[in-house]
């Protein structure tokens, strides 16, 4: 089976943080060809793109994603087989000696081999024993600055319902936001949403911080942050994705968690086939963080990820990302819930007071006050 077809392109795409214009331009042209779909970007080249058509909810949502991921920036060669390369991106010292690495330069992958690393900053991850910001690599061609350059590890696949690529995080989630998209334009859907495509999330969500300040989204919509999230022991790749209750940084608006619990709730009395987990994904911090930290209300979907910024822990070597093809499939199913959802999120205390309040009346509460 193939994969969806957004998938296997921008999967393909080479991508890196601050040189995300591939996945950018693809992203861009393929929202032009839907009808009701209008992009704009914002001062830092952030990618809003708005469908509307007849809405009927009051609040729109608007999802956020990240096109770039963990890879190396060339800087200059150094003599004509050497590159001296930026790298951005969490990923441990110990991955890089003798590692295979691929530059897109000028239309063309031209593979390389990481000689050795010629700048780590103390790292900020406990456990980590130094965070990589430079290299020198024995390249085939010449290879022109600023090329991005990812990992050399195969073309995207599909195989027992696994997606594995050069990098999932987060492309995988900027596909299946344009999935979404695709989905409301071809079903001429009544509803309104906004999908945000940032930059440089992997150098601390660079793109949406500057996203939250000039108020690329407006403030008073809901933000969710859609994300491939490292596997943890109890948030399985196969599992369904996941609503997250937070981060590594942050506790998420939890009104807006409590929605996305209730959408996905409706999901599954509605379709057999259709779960989902609800948990706190702390193996990293994701983009909800800085647009609560603006000011706004914001929670978080994701799908877990295996090989986790392309670290295979278990061969201590570089290897392709993967994700699960069904919680991709039931993420985007979630999403199209949340945006043709009529009641929207609820004010958090209403709510829940509602709740708590039918379960005194059920019970004998009376008994209390003689006792
Ligand atoms: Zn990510």
């Amino acid at each position: 089976m193939p994969l969806p077809k957004p998938m296997q392109d921008l999967l393909s795409l080479p991508t890196a943080s601050y040189v995300e214009t591939a996945v950018m331009d693809y992203l861009a042209r393929a929202c032009r060809r839907l009808a009701h779909v209008n992009i704009k970007y914002d001062r830092y080249h952030n990618l809003l793109a708005h469908y509307r058509w007849k809405p009927r909810a009051v609040t729109p949502l608007a999802f956020v994603a990240h096109t770039d991921h963990p890879g190396f920036v060339a800087r200059e060669m150094l003599d004509r087989r050497t590159v001296r390369a930026a790298f951005r991106g969490g990923v441990k010292p110990e991955y890089f000696p003798g590692a295979r690495v691929r530059f897109w330069s000028d239309g063309r992958w031209i593979k390389g081999r990481v000689v050795k690393l010629t700048r780590v900053a103390p790292a900020h991850v406990p456990g980590w024993s130094g965070r990589p910001e430079e290299a020198m690599l024995r390249v085939a061609a010449d290879v022109r600055p600023n090329a991005p350059g990812m990992w050399d590890l195969p073309e995207p696949a599909l195989k027992s319902n696994i997606v594995t690529a050069r990098g999932c995080d987060d492309v995988a989630g900027t596909a299946a936001m344009l999935t979404l998209l695709q989905r409301l334009s071809r079903k001429r859907a009544r509803c309104e949403v906004y999908c945000l495509f940032t930059r440089a999330e992997e150098l601390g969500f660079i793109g949406a911080i500057a996203a939250a300040r000039v108020r690329t989204i407006p403030k008073r919509l809901p933000v969710i942050s859609i994300e491939t999230s490292s596997e943890l022991p109890n948030a399985r790749v196969g599992d369904g994705p996941i609503i997250r209750v937070g981060d590594r940084a942050a506790v998420f608006t939890p009104h807006l968690t409590a929605f996305c619990r209730r959408v996905a709730d409706e999901l599954v009395e509605r379709r057999k086939s259709f779960k989902y987990q609800r948990k706190l994904m702390d193996g990293g911090t994701c983009e909800a963080f800085p647009f609560i930290a603006y000011g706004y209300a914001a929670t978080g979907v994701c799908v877990a990820l295996g090989n986790y910024h392309n670290m295979d822990t278990g061969r201590q070597k570089i290897a392709s990302e993967y994700v699960s093809l069904g919680d991709w499939l039931r993420m985007v199913d979630l999403f199209e819930a949340l945006v043709r959802d009529e009641r929207g999120p609820a004010p958090a205390t209403p709510a829940m007071r509602a709740r708590v309040d039918a379960l005194f009346a059920e019970a004998d509460a009376e008994t209390m006050l003689r006792a």
